[in-house]
């Protein structure tokens, strides 16, 4: 198994004595576990968790009166290196069947256009530099061109996530001018991201029309002064509504805003295409009905680094490129480039570039035949049982996707599993329901299988002590 995490065993060979003097940390640090920690954590900080840890060992009353066993102390001083380990980002597996989760880090890239864009970021590049004249460019490159064909947006601007897109775009085309959004999207978008704050803190002036449940075209129409610069609609990420509700005729509201005012759409997700989705409307469908902006984010469906793109008419997005703001939201050439590549990619319809959504949804679709087989692996301990996915991130929240994953059935409480499961070296996410122990398949990457069942053989094992074939 491929791990790169310690394994905090001790060497057998240690014989145990009490001592009244704990050992002097040079010479622990010499310790074969503890080079493990010393590469991944670097000497001063392992030194520094030493010399806390001894402090309180001294300071404990019993130390003064038995001494300390030594390999107790060499156990709390593995422990101590493996709980600030922990809080290191590390590669975890993804069993929770939400495919893009933002506690595990939303989208993975692809390891090809990773691979792909290690030139231009390991070198000197020309993020900011035209190769016609020698002159000073901007950093956007090739993007507006292939966002153009990607979803047909005139221009696009790339910030460092959709927070600062939506930010940007309110600040800079409408600070100090009224704003039209719907009371049904109100709303608080993950933490902390408040429409209401949000516009509050850009200087505009916020104007509430419709109910919760229902707005109309003529609601947006009607609560138009000369003073209003924008009517901004904003996708209800995390929940949907059902039952009596109404939303807008966006073509219509497109087609009679008068041209002081621009008509922009917070889609947050990325989706471009409506395959999966009929609920949703698609990217190039908005652009399409006569939306000025829209803004989404780039490692939700799309698949792509950490980004905010906002996507539409050129002159727009010049004045949002003009900003004095675009300065503290521009990301850095890691970021843009891995986009680039991502798109061109798309364009090419390479499989490489579908996104983890896409991915997870088709994964779904075998999720059974792969489940089943490694039910029959653990036999006893674990059984292939249908359940449901989500795309996650707030993107398509009234869909929820069949497919299958295992139910452990390991002796004793499943959550205290489900905790074990991520002190593994490398971690499985999967959740509890019903007091029940599961894995959504559908969610793991194909690099995830091997060590995913490696590391089951071995805990399946020493749990049951039964040989795992
Ligand atoms: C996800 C989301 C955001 C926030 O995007 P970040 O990239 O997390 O900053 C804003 N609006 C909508 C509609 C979203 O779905």
């Amino acid at each position: 198994m491929n791990t790169i995490a310690p394994s905090d065993s001790l060497s057998s060979s240690s014989i145990s004595t009490i001592n009244y003097r704990l050992p002097q940390i040079e010479q622990l640090l010499q310790h074969p576990d503890l080079a493990d920690y010393v590469r991944l954590l670097s000497r001063p900080v392992v030194t520094n968790t030493l010399r806390q840890l001894f402090t309180s060992i001294r300071q404990h009353p019993d130390f003064k009166t038995q001494g300390v066993n030594d390999l107790d102390v060499m156990t709390l001083v593995l422990d101590s290196c493996r709980q600030l380990y922990r809080r290191r980002q590390q590669r975890v597996i993804n069993a929770t069947g939400i495919a893009v989760h933002t506690n595990l880090g939303r989208s993975p890239i692809n390891e090809q256009i990773w691979d792909s864009v290690k030139a231009v970021n390991t070198g000197y590049n020309n993020l900011e530099l035209k190769l016609s004249d020698g002159k000073r460019g901007d950093r956007n490159g090739l993007l507006s061109t292939l966002i153009q064909s990607w979803i047909g947006a005139e221009d696009c601007v790339v910030v460092n996530n959709n927070a600062a897109s939506v930010y940007l775009v309110l600040h800079a085309l409408a600070a100090g001018k009224e704003v039209i959004v719907s009371r049904g999207e109100q709303i608080q978008i993950g933490g902390g991201f408040r429409i209401p704050d949000i516009l509050a803190l850009s200087g505009c002036k916020l104007v509430e029309v419709g109910t919760t449940n229902i707005t109309t075209s003529d609601d947006y129409i009607n609560a138009i002064t000369d003073n209003t610069a924008m009517v901004l609609m904003v996708h209800q990420s995390n929940f949907s509504m059902q039952g009596f509700t109404e939303s807008p005729d966006i073509q219509d509201v497109a087609e009679r805003l008068p041209e002081h005012v621009s008509l922009v759409i917070d889609q947050g997700s990325g989706l471009s295409s409506e395959q999966y989705a009929q609920s949703e409307v698609s990217l190039p469908r908005y652009l399409q009905m006569g939306v000025d902006l829209v803004c989404f984010s780039g490692d939700k469906i799309i698949g792509g680094p950490q980004a905010g793109i906002i996507a539409g008419c050129s002159k727009l997005c010049q004045q949002l490129a003009k900003n004095p703001m675009m300065r503290t939201f521009r990301p850095g050439r890691i970021v843009l480039s891995l986009l680039e590549q991502l798109l061109v990619q798309k364009l090419n319809r390479d499989p490489a570039a579908i996104g983890v959504a896409q991915q997870a949804l088709d994964r779904a679709k075998v999720s059974q035949a792969l489940a089943q087989q490694w039910a029959l692996r653990w036999k006893a301990y674990a059984q292939a049982v249908p359940l449901m996915m989500q795309v996650g991130g707030g993107a398509i929240p009234s869909e929820t996707y069949p497919c299958y994953g295992l139910k452990l059935t390991l002796p004793g409480n499943a959550q205290l599993h489900l905790d074990a499961l991520r002190e593994l070296p490398i971690p499985i996410i999967g959740y509890v329901n019903s007091n029940q122990l599961l894995l959504n398949v559908a969610t793991l990457l194909d690099s995830d299988h091997a060590v995913f069942i490696a590391q089951l053989d071995d805990y399946i094992q020493s749990y049951t002590n039964t040989e795992v074939k």
